[in-house]
């Protein structure tokens, strides 16, 4: 009989610590986001792909195409490609790929741009069922950016 009352209190004991803990957390600021409909800012050292940076003059892009990004690249992501300027100097960017796949996010391409042409983004949820979905066309992406 003693035991069973033992049991009682003990059991009853522990739901008022369960309540108890419950109670505290149910008055405390939320720190969860209903993620994916909502998403949190990432941490400005936050490296995701890269990504071309806006030319905020030209509304362009701020490449000049001289192909450091892509020697520095040691594992080959990056392809480069430009046109001739119409009766000026140097080249239009017309091609700039990312293979995604094989980035180690080693930030050498983004260190090698004299030109503050490319950065890290902060897109963290990529998703995809195939790995081509990861070769990203830099180009299009600024331009869809708009
Ligand atoms: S992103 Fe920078 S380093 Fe790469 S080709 Fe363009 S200007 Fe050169
Ligand atoms: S972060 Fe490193 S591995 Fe990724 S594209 Fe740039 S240089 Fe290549």
């Amino acid at each position: 009989m003693i035991d069973y009352l033992k049991e009682i209190i003990s059991g009853t004991w522990s739901l008022f610590v369960g309540l108890g803990i419950t109670i505290k957390y149910f008055f405390q600021p939320v720190v969860t986001v209903q993620y994916p409909r909502q998403t949190l800012p990432m941490t400005p050292r936050f490296r995701g792909h890269i990504e071309l940076v806006r030319d905020e003059e030209t509304g362009g892009t701020k490449c000049v195409v001289c192909g450091m990004c892509q020697k520095a690249c040691p594992s080959g992501c990056i392809t480069v490609e430009g046109e001739k300027k119409e009766g000026g100097k140097g080249k239009v960017l017309s091609e700039y790929t990312l293979d995604f796949t094989k980035c180690s996010l080693c930030g050498l391409c983004v260190e090698s741009c004299n030109f503050g042409a490319i950065t890290f983004s902060k897109d963290y949820n990529l998703a995809g069922l195939r790995k081509e979905a990861y070769v990203f066309d830099l180009k299009k992406r600024l331009e869809e950016k708009k």
